[in-house]
């Protein structure tokens, strides 16, 4: 067999004869090399088809295994959460509840302090539905508890405010307490009452100006309330004299003592020692002569001793 190749460029044909040796050698080594080449070519051809659904296949089983993964984790965060609420949800009925104890210590207060004058409001009813609404679905759960937890707040805030108020105007209420005059200044019995009474040195009647206590010499005698010591020395007919200034138009006066334990000027609290009993001016035996003064008139301090602070 004879294969001849014309070509253009080429006026005479080349001719290969199929029957030499040299040349079926070639041709078989041609032939070998393209089958070769067309296995490998094939196998390249077969992985490059296969393998990126394989791939595929594996990374979707690798997917479906995160995805069961993270459902576990899920699951777990999810109960986590939900313990967390219920968590939640018990301190906010305990808050609650102590809301509403607020609220009755604040009226309790109100009404102590003689300050009901409808100002405060601890009446309102305490913040309810919190405990109830969220046993429901896991969901709805923070949305309820938020808004639980912001009613609360707000009901803390205005109770804050309220007893804030309250404690001020009871602190005043105290400090206007405290100047007062208030119970007995001495330890003893009343022995003579504010009013007319027969002078007991000349036994006319005269207008006894205070209360006189009977107790033994040397008895300490103390501030009835809060003030300044606007004078401590001797008065006719006193003896040796204290006398307060309450600085709201009371004054209190404390005579016949044996001994004087303040000066003019020092500031005294209620129940300080001031003085100690005697019989000193116009007395018949050891006792204190107590007056009250208010807005400058003498007045009887009877009901004034008889009063606790
Ligand atoms: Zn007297």
């Amino acid at each position: 067999m004879q294969i001849i190749l014309v070509s253009r460029s080429k006026k005479v044909p080349r001719t290969f004869d199929l029957a030499t040796r040299r040349l079926r050698w070639r041709l078989a080594a041609v032939a070998a090399t393209a089958v070769l080449g067309c296995c490998g070519l094939g196998a390249a051809l077969a992985l490059a088809v296969a393998s990126p659904r394989d791939r595929a296949l594996s990374e979707i089983k690798a997917l479906q295994q995160q995805v069961r993964r993270q459902d576990t984790q899920l699951a777990d965060v999810r109960k986590d959460s939900q313990r967390e609420l219920d968590a939640l949800a018990i301190k906010l009925g305990q808050l609650q509840a102590q809301s509403t104890r607020l609220n009755a210590l604040g009226e309790r207060l109100t009404r102590i302090g003689k300050l009901d004058d409808g100002e405060f409001n601890f009446d309102e009813p305490p913040a309810v539905g919190g405990i109830e609404d969220i046993s429901g679905s896991a969901y709805a759960l923070p949305q309820t508890l938020s808004a639980s937890i912001d009613q609360l707040a707000g009901q803390f805030d205005s109770q804050q405010a309220q007893l804030s108020a309250l404690q001020s105007l009871l602190l005043d209420a105290k400090i206007e307490s405290n100047l007062k005059p208030t119970g007995m200044p001495v330890q003893g019995y009343i022995s003579s009452y504010f009013g007319g009474r027969p002078d007991p040195f000349s036994g006319h009647s005269a207008r006894h100006t205070g209360l006189d206590i009977a107790t033994s010499l040397g008895t300490p005698v103390h501030a009835v309330a809060e003030g300044m010591v606007t004078y401590a020395g001797v008065r006719s007919g006193y003896g040796n004299v204290v006398e307060i200034d309450h600085g709201n138009g009371y004054m209190t006066r404390y005579a016949h003592n044996s001994a004087l334990l303040v000066h003019p000027g020092q500031r005294v609290h209620v129940g300080d020692a001031i003085s100690k009993a005697g019989s000193t001016g116009r007395s018949t035996g050891p006792h204190v002569h107590f007056e009250v003064w208010y807005k400058g008139r003498v007045v009887n301090p009877l009901a004034y001793v008889r009063n606790h602070r």
